[in-house]
């Protein structure tokens, strides 16, 4: 992960955590693909890093791939 900072899947997290909430997990990264979209962040180094960490999909990135589970 070492393509985004703490405070950048801190944002990304709670971003994400916020509308699956609302809206629900497609089982893949849709929510997670607005923010990058509108962070302008290239969007395939961020799926890959997610991966790695075992986010497959919106509601596992959030249970995944949290700063805590990244950094600590
Ligand atoms: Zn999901």
């Amino acid at each position: 992960m070492a393509r985004l900072t703490r405070a950048q899947l801190t944002d990304l997290v709670q971003f994400v955590d916020a509308l699956v909430a609302e809206e629900g997990c497609d089982h893949k990264f849709r929510h997670t693909r607005r923010w990058a979209d509108e962070q302008r962040l290239a969007w395939n180094p961020i799926a890959n890093a997610l991966e790695e960490l075992g986010g497959f999909c919106d509601c596992e990135v959030v249970m995944n791939c949290g700063p805590d589970n990244v950094f600590d």
